[in-house]
């Protein structure tokens, strides 16, 4: 198997969308199936206005969280405008493309007669080409690639077969601006060429300039890379998977507590599967098994349903209560009740976390176990055989030494054998003096979270009254 050198190249003008993050993900997983095989980043930045340092730390951060390493160096595509600038220059040397002084004016007038005509040859500038004094100046002109009017192009996609384009729909695009600066469509072939990019792995939304792109390698007599442009992912209603959805900044899921073996299980599903019945799949098992070819051509709905089923089972197993120490670090609530007592917190999560879509959920449970000032809510009245049996069942508590989960819950059993009643008649109750709520977990998790000494003060707030 020839070794691929992939990359994946974000424009650091957004946060890492979960969608970028599934390219950047097929394109690890392919590198990872050869050890000769290298995956390259590149921060596409020439876009000054748009580019920031906080997009480009979120990216990183982004995916170096899910796990994503990249080989060698970063590649900075506005380091590199020298070299761009060399090529466009070249192409120019060689025929392969010419200087272009059209106005504004002129090239949108003959925009317009392009799109009324479709049958009209896309080339928008057809006067400078041959013009000698054009060709001969020295300032003020763009670099616009040549592309023949007849003939037609034929690409070979890994994903979306085999496609064919003619000529004349290519527009003779500019690779330098008047400014002398380079245009993505150049700096993306020469930067690729450079890192020795083989394999070219993207969004179906770059399918179009492969074409125009392809001239460049041609005529420089570069290696033409193989291509798969990979379907978007869209939300449940069809459309682009946007905020509208729901989360899309992968640092996002981080923060609501998402663990990232379940966005990458999640990621890896759409359009594809590991072929059994299994959902469940590590990144270790992805890279055994996963399969290009096999990568659907449509596009796939992103899930908020499914990946919580995924969260929900990655974050219940037991290895991963590390994951959720961290989460307390990085949330501010959860890290002050770590603080204060890290065992209780953790044993709050190991009751509650059955039912957890993401680590953020606990939120909703913690404050009653950690509120110093709990007062039951003395508007609730209970039945005259509750009071007669908490008295005793009050003295049973207080005897028991060894305050764990099994021992209270035996406790709780031979209480209600002995009195020969059935455990709502002190259960309700009691789950709603220990935390003002009738429903939540087993009355001997409470007691365990509580402690001995929070859940006898807890009692006693409303023994003294009756
Ligand atoms: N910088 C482009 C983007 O963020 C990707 C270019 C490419 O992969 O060729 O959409």
């Amino acid at each position: 198997m020839t070794p691929i050198i992939t990359r994946f190249a974000p424009s650091p003008t957004g946060n890492l969308h979960i969608g970028s993050a599934r390219t950047a993900l097929i394109n690890f997983i392919l590198s990872k199936q050869n050890t000769s095989s290298k995956f390259y980043i590149r921060i596409e930045d020439t876009d000054k206005e748009r580019s920031k340092k906080e997009f480009i730390d979120n990216i990183l951060e982004g995916l170096n969280w899910l796990g994503i390493n990249w080989d060698k160096e970063i590649q900075v595509q506005s380091q590199r405008i020298k070299r761009h600038q060399e090529i466009a220059y070249k192409l120019l040397e060689n025929k392969c493309a010419y200087k272009c002084i059209c106005s504004e004016d002129k090239l949108k007038q003959k925009r317009e007669l392009i799109k009324k005509n479709k049958q009209l040859s896309k080339k928008i500038c057809t006067d400078c080409k041959d013009n000698i004094k054009v060709q001969e100046l020295s300032k003020d002109f763009v670099i616009r690639i040549k592309i023949p009017d007849e003939g037609e192009i034929n690409i070979e996609d890994k994903i979306q077969g085999k496609i064919k384009i003619m000529n004349k729909e290519l527009d003779e695009f500019i690779i330098l601006r008047r400014d002398n600066t380079p245009t993505y469509m150049l700096s993306v072939v020469v930067d690729d060429n450079d890192l020795g990019v083989n394999y070219i792995i993207r969004g179906d939304d770059h399918l179009n300039n492969a074409f125009r792109q392809y001239y460049i390698y041609k005529y420089l007599n570069w290696f033409v890379p193989k291509y798969a442009h990979i379907p978007l992912i869209h939300g449940e209603d069809g459309s682009k998977l946007s905020k509208r959805h729901g989360a899309v900044n992968v640092l996002d899921f981080k923060k609501n507590g998402y663990l990232s073996e379940a966005i990458i299980n999640n990621l890896i599903l759409l359009g594809w599967s590991p072929g059994n019945e299994n959902e469940l799949i590590n990144i270790d098992e992805i890279i055994k098994k996963f399969n290009i070819n096999n990568l659907s051509k449509s596009s796939s709905i992103f899930s908020y349903k499914k990946l919580n089923f995924f969260n929900n089972h990655y974050l219940r197993n037991e290895k991963n209560i590390s994951k959720f120490i961290q989460y307390c670090k990085i949330n501010q609530k959860l890290n002050k009740f770590f603080n204060i007592n890290e065992e209780k917190i953790k044993i709050i999560f190991q009751v509650y976390k059955k039912d957890l879509n993401n680590l953020s959920e606990i939120l909703n449970f913690v404050d009653p176990y950690f509120n110093v000032n709990f007062k039951y809510d003395q508007n609730e009245k209970f039945s005259e055989e509750f009071n007669i049996l908490i008295n005793e069942f009050f003295k049973i508590l207080l005897k028991i030494e060894n305050w764990n989960r099994d021992n209270i819950q035996q406790n709780i059993s031979n209480f209600l054998k002995a009195k020969n009643i059935k455990f709502p008649i002190i259960g309700k109750p009691l789950r709603f003096l220990l935390t003002n709520n009738y429903n939540g977990p087993s009355i001997s998790d409470i007691f365990n979270i509580l402690g001995k000494k929070d859940s006898i003060d807890r009692l006693n707030q409303y023994i003294e009254k009756v």
